[in-house]
């Protein structure tokens, strides 16, 4: 059991062992469930009216609901997307996003606390990783922002901070954890996981055949091109990390999902859109079988220490243009939360830096 400050993580808990914990304090297995649908609604132990005050001091002496704490709220005016600074027990932050869409609620949460893949137009890497995210800190994103926002939230994407398969068992107990049905009930079709394309996690992954959308982050169709922006790209090159994506497929059955970013004159022009669709055919299809491709075009958000500039409405459009030509289904994803930078990374940067500027100003002398 994982423990933080010599106290039991509660909400990293699943309910067997919740149950082996109770077992410690001499209380029957059924107050397991109970206590599991009290943490998932972002209860904390005192609220947990139907246990005795006697039972609730005893877990408060010995365990702690580890949720995050809202740090800085931004509200889009535009469309209502709301992004979440959350504080982490140690000090530490992290970013989520709450999105409305048609078909949900959907949050975007972190996997880690920094990131260690050095992706060359993302702001979460700067600085590389500072630690990987608990289950209880995986989950706490979702039910804060829920809890905060009085909504449920139906859907999640494991888009911001971070790198999922780099945090694999964290990752994987919180997928349980978030599909109970005595919790949150969020069944594996409704969540994504992005990754960078850690070609030794797709396959572990792929043995477990979740019904979760996997989503490729590729960014460039040549090696070259994108081993000059993904270092993740001089371990597994393209042709083994599509390789393993058609194991994926071949034992989940789950369309993948392409991301490639546009960067104006990096990877934009209608040469990389022809490249493009010749990688993902080649490396995809075969004995001429279909491979059902997706894929999300991103014009670069710009990030003031990258200096990658976004493609212009025209390049994205003829790219996107020339994919489906060839045949590739490929959409523009829609930018939602603009006017809060809404996308991961920039804001716990911002607050870094506003912090070393407190730290400097403390920490230096005056000498007048
Ligand atoms: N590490 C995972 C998930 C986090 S990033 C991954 O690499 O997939 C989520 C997505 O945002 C990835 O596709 C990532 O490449 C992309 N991304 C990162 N920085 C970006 C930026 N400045 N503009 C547009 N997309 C970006």
């Amino acid at each position: 059991m994982i423990e933080i400050n010599g106290k039991t993580d509660l909400l990293s808990l699943d309910i067997s062992e919740l149950e082996e914990y109770l077992a410690g304090l001499g209380e029957p297995k059924y107050r397991a469930k109970q206590i599991f649908t009290w943490l998932h609604k972002g209860a904390s132990i005192d609220e947990m009216s139907n246990l005795s005050k006697k039972l609730r001091d005893r877990i408060s002496e010995t365990a702690i609901v580890n949720l995050p704490t809202i740090e800085a709220k931004l509200i889009s005016k535009l469309d209502g997307t709301v992004k979440y600074l959350f504080g982490l027990s140690d000090g530490n932050v992290i970013e989520s996003v709450f999105m409305r869409y048609k078909h949900g609620n959907t949050i975007c949460i972190s996997s880690e606390v920094g990131c260690p893949m050095g992706c060359r137009f993302c702001a979460s890497t700067i600085g590389g990783l500072v630690r990987r995210l608990l289950p209880s800190e995986l989950l706490g994103q979702v039910i804060a922002a829920e809890k905060d926002m009085g909504e449920r939230i139906s859907n999640i994407v494991m888009m911001g901070i971070g790198e999922p398969l780099d945090n694999y068992d964290n990752v994987i107990k919180f997928l349980r954890l978030v599909g109970d049905p005595n919790g949150l009930n969020i069944g594996a079709r409704h969540i994504s996981l992005s990754t960078c394309g850690l070609v030794d996690k797709i396959d572990e992954l792929a043995k477990l055949d979740l019904q979760i959308t996997l989503s490729i982050s590729l960014h460039a169709a040549d090696d070259e091109t994108r081993s000059s922006i993904m270092p993740v790209n001089n371990k597994w090159k393209i042709a083994e990390l599509l390789d393993s994506c058609r194991r994926y497929y071949a034992v989940t059955g789950r369309r993948i999902s392409f991301e490639y970013t546009l960067i104006a004159g990096k990877n934009d022009s209608p040469e990389y859109a022809r490249r493009l669709s010749d990688t993902l055919r080649h490396g995809l299809y075969q004995r001429s079988q279909p491979f059902p491709i997706h894929v999300n075009l991103i014009p670069v958000n710009e990030v003031a220490e990258t200096g990658f500039k976004r493609s212009s409405v025209d390049s994205v459009k003829r790219f996107a243009d020339i994919l489906a030509k060839n045949g590739i289904n490929a959409t523009v994803r829609r930018k939602l939360g603009s006017d809060i930078n809404a996308s991961c990374g920039q804001l716990r940067r911002a607050s870094l830096d506003e912090k070393l500027k407190k730290e400097s100003v403390e920490n230096s002398v005056d000498i007048s």
